[in-house]
């Protein structure tokens, strides 16, 4: 055991790092050399990344940037719990907390390890007073990004505030950074390092989008005599094969669709048809979602047909397929919406029932959007928004290795597919359905 793991234990009790990745992220922050950018899924552990490295810096503390209280009230109970001290800096607290929390900072030995604030507070002189310092007296072992997507305007919860913590960077330029993100696509990624300034060249640290149990296909709608007849028998053939297993690990299948009114319609026809499902969507009092939700989980109804504010902790295991009903927004939409098929590493399917007058109707409504669109900010979003929507058109109109494209899209060298999509399994089978496809949505 080297110092790393044994602080791993000593500080957090884990025995062990959770994954290879986690180990060398801590390792290359431990060293300090580099910034370092760290793109792992929600749930893989990235606060140990910066934290652990944190506590290897005796009587130095780690400035968070965090987006929302509730977050940061979280990661300070976390690290409270193991007795390792955390503070924040906040409009909510009292004038005798924040005197407290700042006059520990500004003494010789601060017991302080962690300071969480929240961009907004970074633009404070107060803050900005603290930090110089801090940094003056080399008391601050990193400066952390978290969330650190709400810097890119392709992110879906951008705020300009984050923005201004570039100016920090290029400012302490003794400090080594860190910047963590679930989100995972190239553009995403370029905007983080440029927008944080983060110092070349930039260590990264990134979970692979392979997910080789993941079977990816098209199916063109105007292709198939009973649309519905061969969604069913997609989703009972995926279902199969779990007689034996408990309740709560049965197989389950989800239908994402665009509309309300879809998840209601396809929910009871496929109820019909003999497959029973249930429908869920914002649309419904919270009580019936829960109860639909619980059904699901439980095992007790296989199959939901919903739209895509369905998913948010849903984290069962043993989903088998995941279809989506007409298309989906984006290629990242897409690929975190099907990735809820087999976290268990069990095969799972995920297929796309592509469908041309779908494909119109999201075109017709983000261009209505973009006309809507008042500020330069808006309409910039709007037309992120429309390139991001072209790609998943792409996606679904050329034949390419569906794994290639996802791969393309974050950033990634081409995986080694083998047959796990359709186009690697029968490439002329998929030209020949293209090529029908677009013959039949021209007439
Ligand atoms: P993320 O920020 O990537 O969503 P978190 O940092 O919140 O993930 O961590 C998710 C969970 O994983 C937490 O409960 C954390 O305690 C746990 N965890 C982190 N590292 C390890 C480890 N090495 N061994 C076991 N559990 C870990
Ligand atoms: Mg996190
Ligand atoms: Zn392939």
């Amino acid at each position: 055991m080297d110092s790393v793991t044994e602080k791993l234990y000593e500080c957090f009790g884990h025995r062990k790092f959770k994954s290879e990745l986690q180990e060398r992220a801590v390792r290359a922050i431990a060293r300090g050399v580099h910034d370092v950018f760290v793109s792992m899924p929600t749930g893989s552990g990235k606060s140990l990344c910066f934290q652990l490295p944190a506590m290897l810096q005796d009587n130095k503390v780690a400035i968070v940037f965090s987006p929302l209280l509730a977050l940061i009230k979280d990661q300070m109970d976390h690290l409270t719990k193991f007795k390792i001290v955390a503070e924040s800096i906040n409009s909510k607290m009292t004038t005798k907390d924040r005197e407290r929390v700042l006059n520990d900072l500004r003494s010789m030995k601060p017991n302080t390890r962690f300071l969480y604030v929240t961009p907004e507070q970074a633009a404070t002189s107060t803050f900005k007073s603290l930090l110089e310092h801090l940094v003056k007296y080399k008391k601050v072992s990193y400066i952390v990004v978290d969330e650190a997507h709400c810097v890119s305007e392709w992110g879906h919860d951008f705020r300009p505030d984050y923005l201004k913590l570039g100016e920090l960077r290029e400012k302490y330029k003794s400090v080594p950074w860190v910047a963590l993100t679930a989100t995972a696509s190239v553009e995403v990624a370029n905007d983080i390092l440029t927008n944080l300034r983060l110092l070349q060249p930039v260590a990264k640290y990134k979970t692979p989008s392979f997910r080789k149990n993941l079977y990816y296909d098209i199916v063109y709608q105007n292709c198939i005599q009973d649309e519905i007849g061969h969604l069913m028998e997609f989703l009972k053939k995926s279902l199969s094969g779990d007689e034996n297993a408990k309740s709560k690990d049965k197989n389950a299948v989800i239908v994402y669709c665009r509309t309300r009114d879809q998840t209601e319609e396809l929910a009871n026809m496929l109820t019909k048809r003999g497959l029973k499902s249930l429908a869920y969507n914002g649309g419904m009092k919270s009580a019936d979602r829960i109860s639909v939700q619980e059904q699901w989980s439980s095992g007790e109804c296989a199959c939901i047909c919903a739209t895509v504010s369905f998913g948010m902790g849903v984290d069962k295991a043993s989903v088998r397929a995941v279809a989506h009903w007409g298309l989906a927004q984006n290629v990242a939409a897409y690929y975190q919406e099907s990735g809820r098929a087999g976290r268990d590493g069990k095969p799972a399917f995920c297929r796309i029932y592509y469908c041309h007058s779908e494909r119109n109707a999201v075109d017709f409504l983000l261009k209505t959007e973009m006309g809507r669109a008042k500020s330069e900010d808006q309409k910039k979003r709007c037309k992120n928004n429309y390139k991001s929507f072209e790609i998943m058109v792409k996606y679904c109109e050329t034949v390419k290795c569906r794994h290639k494209t996802f791969a393309e899209f974050f950033g990634e060298e081409p995986p080694k597919c083998v047959g796990r999509c359709d186009v690697c399994a029968d490439e002329r089978a998929v030209r020949r359905a293209l090529d029908q496809h677009q013959r039949r949505a021209m007439s």
